[in-house]
Order: C-alpha cells, then sequence, then structure tokens
C-alpha cells in the first residue's frame, strides 16, 4: 500500500491519532501550520474532494461533523478555527487522499498564499 494516509488509516505507520471511528482518522499533522493542526481523513481511500462523488457526500458530511467534534474536544472552537480542503496542484495538495485540515490557536490570515 503505497498511499500514506491509507497506511496511517490501516494502523501500518505510527501518527497522534485524536480521534476516530469505522470512517474517519483524525491526527495530528506532522509539520504543524498552528498550534493546533489536525487532519481528518476518511478511512477510504479517494485522490481529492474534486474525485468524490454525490455518493460520498454522507461521508463529507461526517468529515466536516468529525472537524467540529475534534475542535470542540481539543478547546479551539469557541476561538474559532480554520477548515481547508486543498484539492489538485493549484489547491495545493501534497497527499492524494482526501483529508480536511484544521486550524486553530492563532489568528490565521486571509487571503492565504
Ligand atoms: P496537503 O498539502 O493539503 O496535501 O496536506 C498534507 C498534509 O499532510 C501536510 O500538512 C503534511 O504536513 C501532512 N503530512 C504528511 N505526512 C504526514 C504524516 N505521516 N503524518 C501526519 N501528517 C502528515
Amino acid at each position: 500500500m503505497s498511499c500514506i494516509f491509507c497506511r496511517i488509516a490501516f494502523g501500518e505507520i505510527p501518527a497522534r491519532i485524536v480521534y476516530q471511528d469505522e470512517q474517519v482518522v483524525a491526527f495530528h499533522d506532522v509539520s504543524p501550520q498552528a498550534p493546533v493542526h489536525v487532519l481528518v481523513i476518511p478511512r477510504l481511500h479517494v485522490d481529492s474532494l474534486a474525485a468524490t462523488q454525490p455518493e460520498h457526500d454522507a461521508l463529507l458530511g461526517h468529515v466536516l461533523g468529525t472537524i467540529r467534534k475534534v475542535a470542540r474536544d481539543l478547546g479551539v472552537a469557541d476561538n474559532g478555527y480554520r477548515t481547508v480542503l486543498n484539492t489538485g496542484f493549484d489547491g495545493g495538495q501534497s497527499v492524494g487522499h482526501l483529508h480536511a485540515h484544521l486550524l486553530a490557536g492563532r489568528p490565521l490570515g486571509w487571503p492565504p498564499g
């Protein structure tokens, strides 16, 4: 299995997991860009948001619901946070397994670079 996030989902390589269930895994980003930087991935391999189909919409909703839960659990919901899905080359996606970033713990600039 070559996909690094599939390998995390299968427990083949370590990650600092903060939440998991039968559909998703949430873990700290190895190169955090904010005091809190968590990634939420579906266990199902899908390359990106652009590769999803309407049949994945419930799973996408669960990814966002997991962001909401993790933000509450990590105590950043009240101050606010940013949720990012980098998609494709221009979107800055570097890992080809759909993932949502949860960034929090400092004021975040806008627009992104
Ligand atoms: P993106 O650029 O949106 O594709 O984001 C990929 C993210 O995955 C980056 O923020 C990386 O730091 C992160 N990342 C890559 N490998 C790992 C890993 N083994 N464990 C945790 N985060 C990772």
